[in-house]
């Protein structure tokens, strides 16, 4: 966490909140391996006096899109927090980043566990260099059944796995992976090349489902995730196997099991997801 629609929903409000808004300051680095690819004060000097043109979401990245064309992207990793509010509002705990606008608000980025990332693109290119090199397409944006099945058939790696793979398809983490294929009636472990018409067809369907309802609720808040006013979401309340184990299935009342794929904590029902056994036949 986060994953696509807490990163969506976060560039939701981000843009409601920030278009137009012109760069008074930043401060608050204390962490300089946030910034992988830019300098405090080259940060400093490459915000000051720009504005805020647009707000994006391409895979797990928040892009804030600059007057100058450069932009600004955040990744939040496990504990990541990106929170507008007034300067004046009282200081919290983990803040790593502090953008200061002129109309006297800040954007903090806050981020206990420190594995979140800050990256400066003075421009257009360097941004999509730098994305095309981490990222597949985009799962509700850019994908047809029949492009999902074209991508299923190069792969013979598991289902589990490849959906966690960001250059695979962009956004999706190990929670809604779990969620997509118990939607789709899928087995983590199941070979990709090996679905039917039909399942790749129930796949793309999920992926399209689970997401786009996750987006509506506003995200996923089990531990740390808060939107961009500092509200949590209320999908946590519709999993349907993710951190489920043992409670009963909401399809067929069978337990939900968990095991590992991957060193990745998987949850699936093994009544409904059966084990794919290859037949003669297939
Ligand atoms: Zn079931």
């Amino acid at each position: 966490l986060p994953e696509l629609p807490e990163v969506e929903t976060t560039a939701r409000g981000l843009r409601e909140l920030l278009i137009g808004a012109r760069v008074r300051g930043v401060g608050g680095i204390d962490w300089p391996r946030m910034l992988p690819n830019v300098g405090p004060e080259d940060l400093r000097q490459a915000l000051v006096g720009r504005t805020v043109q647009a707000v994006e979401r391409r895979g797990k990245y928040l892009l804030v899109r600059l007057n100058d064309r450069a932009a600004l992207v955040l990744h939040r990793k496990m504990t990541g927090n990106v929170l507008v509010g007034p300067a004046e509002a009282p200081p919290r705990r983990h803040i790593h980043l502090v953008v200061s606008f002129e109309d006297g608000r800040d954007l903090r980025f806050v981020d206990p566990r420190k594995f979140g990332r800050v990256y400066y693109f003075p421009d257009e290119e360097a941004l999509q260099g730098f994305l095309a090199e981490r990222l597949g397409p985009e799962p509700l944006a850019e994908l047809s059944a029949e492009e999902l099945a074209n991508l299923l058939r190069r792969r013979t790696g598991r289902l589990k796995p490849l959906l966690l793979n960001q250059l695979f398809l962009a956004g999706i983490g190990n929670l809604y992976a779990d969620e997509i294929l118990w939607a789709a009636r899928l087995h983590p472990l199941r070979p990709a090349n090996s679905l039917t018409p039909e399942e790749v067809e129930r796949l793309h369907q999920a992926v399209q489902d689970v997401l786009g309802e996750a987006i509506g609720r506003r995200g996923t808040s089990l531990s740390d995730y808060l939107d961009a006013t500092g509200e949590p979401g209320r999908n946590q309340d519709y999993l349907r196997v993710y951190g489920r184990a043992g409670q009963p299935c909401p399809r067929c009342g069978a337990a939900v099991s968990k095991m590992t794929v991957g060193q990745r904590g998987t949850w699936y029902c093994a009544a409904c997801q059966p084990t794919y056994v290859s037949s003669a036949g297939q």
